[in-house]
C-alpha cells in the first residue's frame, strides 16, 4: 500500500470530511483502497448542548492530507482522473462571498442550541408542511434552523446575509468553494435534502421554508446531481476535476452498491446508521424514519429511508469502560461464543431514550431475565444480540413504510468485524448479512460517484466491483427466532416511561 505509483496508472481521490478527521483516500479502476492520509482536527463544546468546528481548521486539514497522501504515493496531479467529496452531514458554514472566510464557527450537526426554535415551528404550525416538502422533522440536527440561529444571534450578519455578502453551505460546499478559489458556490442533493430548506418532490428550495426560517434564499447554493461537475482545483499541483458529492451516509449507500429499491446498508459504529434504497419516488414513514435523498445520477434520483440507533458499538464500550468485563471491544465475540445462547437474558441498553420505531426519551437501559445461572458471557451475548435486535426493530419498520421486502444487507463499520453479531443479525432478520472486502465504503461510494461522473467507470461496474468478504445467512429455526424476537420486544416495552427519581 505504500509502494510508489507506476507514472501511468490513474486514480480517483476521495476527500472524506467527517466529524473529528480530514481524510484523503486513493482508489483505482477497481474500487481499491491505493493510499490513505488521515488528520484529526479540533473539536470546540462553548456551552452544554454546544459543539462547534473551525471552517478554515476543517479545510487546512483536509487540503493537507489531500496533498499528503498524492506525495507520499509519487501520484502526479494527471495521474488523478477526478476528486469525490463525501462530509460529515448538516453542519453548517456562513462564509464571506469576497475574502472566502468563515464568519462564525461552524454549527455541528450534534449540536442542540436550536432546540428552541424547533419549537416555535412547532407550535407556529410549520412541522407538518416541513415533513412533507423536506422528509425530516424539525429538529436542531438539521442545518436550516442552524443558519436561522446564526443570523438571529448577529444582526450583522442579518445584514450582511440579506445584502448578498454571505453564503451557506454544508461542508461539502465550503471544500468545493474553497477547492474552485472561490468560484464555485454548490452543493449536491443528499446534502441539500438534509437543510429543511430543499424540497425533495420538486428538487428545489422551498420558498415557503425559507420564509418560515428567515434564511435569505440568495445565501444558499446551486443544487447539482451527486455525480455532477463541480469545478476544478489546481490546488493540488495540477487542474484536477471535482466531479462527486455525496453526504456520508448516502455515500456509503452508494459505496455498498445498494443501486436498487430493497437493498439496505448498515454501518455499526457507536450508534447504527441504517439507509435502505427505496427507488425513484420519496417515501414518507408513519414510524419517524427520514425521508432523503440517496443521490441524483445523470438527472435520475434515488430516494432512501434512514434510520439511527443511538447506542450500538457504544453498548459495547460500555461492557468494556462501564461494567469492564472485557478487556477489548473485540474480546466479545469470544465471550459470546462461551455460551450456546443468552439463556433468556435480555439488555436493553436505551442510555439515552429510544428511538425508531418506540421514540421514548424518557426510556432508561436494564437486563431482564436473570437467573441464578446467569454468568458474564450470558450478559456479553444479550449485549451484542442487543444491536442485532434494534436494527431489526429498525428494518422491519422500513419495510413496514415503505411496502418493500428487504433484499440484503450490507454492513461496515467497526462492529460489523464482529461474526457472531453478523449471524444473530441474519438469523433475526431472516436475510442474508453481507461484509464487503473494502469497508471503506463512504470513501469509495465519493469515488465512484466521481469515477461515474467523469465517465470513467459506468455505474454498473460499481456492483461488478463491489466485493464480498463474507456472507452469513440466516440458520435459526423461524419459530425459535420469533420467540427470541418477541421476547425482546416485550423486555423494551418494559423499559419504556420514565422511572421516577428519588427526591
Ligand atoms: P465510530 O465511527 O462511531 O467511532 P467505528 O466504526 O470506529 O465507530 O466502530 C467503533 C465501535 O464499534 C465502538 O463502539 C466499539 O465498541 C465497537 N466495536 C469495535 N470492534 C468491535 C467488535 N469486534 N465487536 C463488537 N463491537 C465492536
Amino acid at each position: 500500500m505504500h509502494s510508489k505509483s507506476s507514472s501511468k496508472q490513474q486514480f480517483v481521490l476521495a476527500l472524506d470530511q467527517g466529524t473529528t478527521s480530514s481524510r484523503a483516500i486513493l482508489f483505482d479502476q477497481r474500487g481499491q483502497v491505493c493510499a490513505i492520509a488521515q488528520k484529526e482536527f479540533p473539536q470546540y463544546f462553548p456551552k452544554p448542548g454546544w459543539v462547534e468546528h473551525d471552517a478554515q481548521e476543517i479545510w487546512n486539514t483536509q487540503l493537507e492530507v489531500a496533498r499528503q497522501v498524492m506525495t507520499t504515493h509519487g501520484v502526479t496531479p494527471e495521474q488523478v482522473v477526478a476528486i469525490g467529496i463525501t462530509n460529515q452531514r448538516e453542519t453548517t458554514v456562513i462564509w464571506d462571498r469576497h475574502t472566502g472566510q468563515p464568519v462564525s464557527r461552524a454549527i455541528v450537526w450534534q449540536d442542540r442550541r436550536t432546540a428552541d426554535i424547533c419549537e416555535q415551528l412547532k407550535a407556529n404550525g410549520v412541522a407538518d408542511y416541513l415533513r412533507e416538502a423536506t422528509g425530516l422533522m424539525a429538529d436542531s440536527y438539521f442545518s436550516g434552523t442552524k443558519v436561522k440561529w446564526l443570523l438571529d444571534h448577529h444582526p450583522e450578519l442579518r445584514r450582511r446575509a440579506d445584502a448578498g455578502e454571505l453564503a451557506f453551505g454544508t461542508i461539502d460546499s465550503w471544500l468545493v468553494f474553497k477547492l474552485t478559489e472561490g468560484r464555485v458556490h454548490a452543493t449536491d442533493v443528499s446534502n441539500a435534502s438534509r437543510t429543511l430548506l430543499f424540497n425533495i418532490h420538486e428538487l428545489q428550495w422551498d420558498r415557503q421554508l425559507c420564509r418560515a426560517l428567515d434564511v435569505p434564499i440568495e445565501m444558499l447554493p446551486e443544487v447539482r446531481a451527486s455525480n455532477a461537475f463541480f469545478g476544478t482545483t489546481s490546488l493540488l499541483g495540477g487542474e484536477i476535476p471535482i466531479h462527486g458529492v455525496a453526504g456520508d451516509q448516502q455515500a456509503a449507500l452508494f459505496g455498498q452498491a445498494c443501486l436498487h429499491s430493497g437493498m439496505a446498508k448498515n454501518t455499526y459504529g457507536t450508534g447504527c446508521f441504517l439507509l435502505m434504497h427505496t427507488g425513484h419516488k420519496p417515501v414518507p414513514s408513519q414510524h419517524g424514519l427520514l425521508t432523503t435523498v440517496a443521490w441524483s445520477l445523470n438527472g435520475q434520483v434515488s430516494y432512501a429511508l434512514e434510520g439511527s440507533v443511538f447506542i450500538a458499538g457504544a453498548a459495547i464500550q460500555w461492557l468494556r469502560d462501564g461494567l469492564r468485563l472485557i478487556d477489548e471491544a473485540r474480546d466479545s465475540e469470544y465471550f459470546a461464543a462461551k455460551v450456546p445462547d443468552s439463556q433468556g437474558v435480555y439488555v436493553v441498553p436505551a442510555f439515552t431514550g429510544l428511538g425508531t420505531p418506540y421514540w421514548d426519551p424518557h426510556a432508561r437501559g436494564a437486563i431482564f431475565g436473570l437467573s441464578r445461572g446467569t454468568d458474564k458471557n450470558h450478559v456479553i451475548r444479550a449485549t451484542l444480540e442487543s444491536i442485532a435486535y434494534r436494527t431489526t426493530d429498525v428494518l422491519e419498520t422500513m419495510q413496514q413504510d415503505a411496502g418493500i421486502e428487504l433484499s440484503a444487507l450490507r454492513v461496515d463499520g467497526g462492529a460489523a468485524t464482529n461474526d457472531f453479531l453478523m449471524q444473530f443479525q441474519a438469523d433475526m432478520l431472516q436475510t442474508r448479512v453481507e461484509r464487503p472486502a473494502v469497508t471503506e465504503t463512504t470513501a469509495l461510494g465519493a469515488a465512484m460517484l466521481a469515477a461515474t461522473g467523469k465517465g470513467w467507470l459506468p455505474v454498473e461496474s460499481l456492483a461488478q466491483n463491489w466485493q464480498l468478504a463474507r456472507a452469513f445467512h440466516p440458520q435459526m429455526d423461524p419459530q425459535e427466532r420469533h420467540a427470541r424476537y418477541t421476547g425482546w420486544q416485550d423486555a423494551v416495552r418494559r423499559t419504556m416511561g420514565a422511572i421516577g427519581t428519588p427526591k
